[in-house]
This record gives structure tokens, sequence and C-alpha cells, in this order.
């Protein structure tokens, strides 16, 4: 059975398609710059990549353009064929605690949702839309990024602020990249052999996140009402004394929404090093003798530290790390480093294995306390497997 797994951007389109049950890719691609200037996408299908430049004004055409090459290349013969189509959603607030199908109550909250993921629930409707325009018959599932963590408990949701705060407005820690967390912490315990452990898993890519996994559910998680807490990240600056905002809008005259841009886009591992938000250039930095790279990084990796410190605590103990996404799943340094800093709980690195890039491989000795492992994320196939599950 086919299902197409789609992750809709205000100017993106990435889907995979897959052969279910057996979780085969058959085809994926990205289409890039819609509604943009010099809008193109790209398809991968049997081991070869096609670039092409056409028109892309919006999402709907993407999709009529999808389903043509997916025709094209005989993925399938008519449209009938795709039963599933499982859409990413950021945003589920206390809604939803697992993938739901798509209805228009749905989507009215999803929409609802959008004053807490600006750019990306509104994105994630017009993919919806499209889909639906183009591909009528097939199911429709909206999978959450903020569904696993819907396990916390109030003691860990709960911010100390007005409770009034709350009640009227939501506000409350919901987390993010559910889906990825629930993915490796689940493959975690496929590789330990049970189900009842104590994980923590950290997705570190462009956004990082760490979770604390109890029995396979979320217990914490360090995004927070928006993805901008927590860990240190490419661009987001993560925790922070809230005081610095009022502080900084008087200081410099900024408004609300120039320090929200600064505190997003101009922070973190930029906002230190001025040099990059790609740790790949951070790294690059400090081997040339740039301080304020090491300081960034410094700083990336004390933090990191931290979270993982603060859940071993909280859940008595660790069974096993995980690392992944794109910093945890290939740079070396950064991971070796975390795990350094964690050599007070017996952690020890296996160098050979550190060594390596995007592969699952344990990363520490048989002698230490907590395994540690590489675990490349696969959101995408989640989503497949949610969406199959309705349909099966
Ligand atoms: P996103 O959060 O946007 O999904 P990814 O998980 O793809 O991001 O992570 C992207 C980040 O991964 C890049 O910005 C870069 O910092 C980091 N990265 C990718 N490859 C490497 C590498 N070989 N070494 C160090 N960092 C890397």
């Amino acid at each position: 059975m086919k299902v197409l797994s789609v992750n809709a951007g205000s100017s993106s389109l990435k889907f995979q398609m897959y052969e279910m049950p057996e979780e085969k890719v058959l085809i994926s691609g990205v289409f890039e710059r819609i509604g943009i200037d010099a809008p193109f996408y790209t398809i991968k299908i049997n081991g070869e990549k096609i670039r092409k430049e056409v028109e892309l004004p919006n999402h709907k055409v993407a999709f009529e353009i999808l389903v043509k090459e997916l025709m094209d290349y005989k993925v399938v013969e008519s449209l009938d064929e795709i039963k599933g189509i499982g859409h990413r959603v950021v945003q589920g607030g206390d809604y939803f605690n697992k993938t739901v199908v798509i209805d228009d109550e749905v989507i009215a909250k999803i929409d609802e949702l959008s004053t807490l993921a600006p750019l990306h629930n509104p994105a994630a409707i017009t993919g919806i839309k499209a889909a639906q325009a183009v591909v009528p018959n097939a199911v429709q599932t909206a999978v959450f990024d903020t569904a696993f963590h819907q396990t916390m408990d109030e003691v860990n949701y709960m911010y100390a602020v007005p409770y009034s705060w709350y009640t009227d407005y939501k506000m409350r820690r919901y987390g993010a990249h559910g889906t990825s967390h629930k993915y490796v912490a689940l493959r975690m315990n496929e590789i330990l052999g049970r189900m009842n452990t104590k994980l923590i898993t950290c997705h570190i890519g462009n956004g990082g996140s760490v979770s604390a996994v109890v029995d396979g559910k979320c217990v914490n998680t360090s995004m927070g009402l928006t993805p901008n807490a927590g860990l240190i990240m490419g661009s987001r600056c993560g925790d922070i004394d809230a005081t610095i905002i009022p502080y900084i809008m008087k200081k410099a005259n900024l408004t609300a929404e120039e320090v929200d841009t600064a505190l997003n886009k101009q922070s973190g591992l930029l906002g230190i090093s001025g040099v990059s938000s790609d740790s790949r250039d951070v790294e690059d930095g400090i081997n040339s003798g740039n301080e304020r790279c090491l300081l960034a990084q410094k700083m990336y990796v004390r933090r990191v530290i931290d979270y993982i410190a603060k859940y071993y605590v909280e859940m008595g103990g660790a069974d096993a790390i995980v690392f992944t996404a794109g910093v945890g799943e290939n740079s070396k340094a950064t991971r070796r480093e975390i795990m350094d800093g964690l050599s007070v709980l017996g952690v020890v690195v296996d160098e050979e294995n550190n060594n390596t890039r995007g592969e699952e491989i344990m990363v520490t000795t048989k002698e230490s306390k907590i395994p540690c492992y590489v675990i490349p994320t696969d959101e995408e196939v989640m989503i497949a497997r949610d969406t199959y599950a309705f349909i099966k």
C-alpha cells in the first residue's frame, strides 16, 4: 500500500512515498521557493537525483506536479493507489496527543493554534488543502510534533507565571521534535530489547531539544511554549532570563517583533560566534583560532550537558543516551565534548566508533556506565507508519 509523507513549509514542500508496511521509500523530493522567485524541485528515485525548474505559484501546483511525477515514473498508475497522506504539523497544542485523521474540525484547531506556530501551522494547512484538492480520496492525517510530549506531567509543563496565563492563553510547555524523539526512543528500546527503560534523547540539529523518556513515554522536554527554549541552537538563544526581553526593548528601543527576531534568528551559535549558525562553520572557526567560535561551541555543549544531567537526576538514572539530527548524527567533536562532560556519570567514549558519521552505532565503550548511541532520525517513516495504521 502506498502512503505519502508530507512536510509543508511556508515556501517548501518535502515528500516521501512509502510502500507500506515494508517502509520502502519509492520516491522522495522537495519543492522549494514556492510562491517566490526561482522556484525548483528535486526528486530522488532509483538512486538518481533530478532537478527541475518550474513555476510554483502555490502549494497546489506543487502537489499537481508531484502526482504527475508519481505517474510519469510509474510509482503509481492511478491516484487511487495513494491510500494515505500524512502531514507533519508543528503545533498540536493540548488538543492532540496522537495522530488524527484530518477533517474540518481538525483544520480549524490547527488554524487556531497558529498563534503558537505562526510560520509552521499555516504552512501545514496550505499543504493539507493542496493534498485534499489533488488527491481527494486518500485518507489524510495530521502528525503533530507536540503529540509525543503530551504525556508530560503538569509539574514539567507549567510555567511559574500567573496561573491565569495558562487558563486564559494556554501558556505552557508543549515541546517540539516529538516525532523524532519518539522514533529514536522506539529504536533505542528495540536495541536494548525492552520497553521499560529510561532514555535521554538529544535531537540536535539546526533546532535542538532534549527529552526524557520513561517506558517509551515522554516525561520532560527542553523546548517550551515555542521552539525557542532549552538548548542553544543554530540561531535561537534557548533558555534566557525572561527580563532580558523588556530590558533590551527599553535600552535599544526595539519592538517585541524585533526582539523576537533577534532571539530566534540572530542568537545561538550565530549570535555568539558572529560567524554562522551552522556548526560546521563554527568548527572551522575554532580550527582557525576564532575565540568567539570556541566560546559558542563551549556554551552549546554546556547546555546539552545541563539538560542531560537534569533529566538523569529527574528519572533517577538513564539506560541510554541517544544523539540524533544534523549535529548529533554528524559532529563527532560535539558528541565527544558532550560525552566528556558526562564522565562524572561514568560515560566513556569509544573513540573509534565515535569517529563515524550518520550511522547507527554505539559510541561508548562496554565499560561506560551509560551507553550512548547515534541513531539517525526518520520523522518521515513515523508519519507513514501512523498514517498506515489508520488505513490498514
Ligand atoms: P533542522 O533542525 O533544520 O532539521 P538538521 O537536523 O538537518 O536541521 O541539522 C542541520 C545542522 O546539522 C546544520 O546546520 C549543521 O550545523 C549540522 N551538521 C550537518 N552536518 C554536519 C557535520 N558533518 N558536522 C557538524 N555539523 C553538521
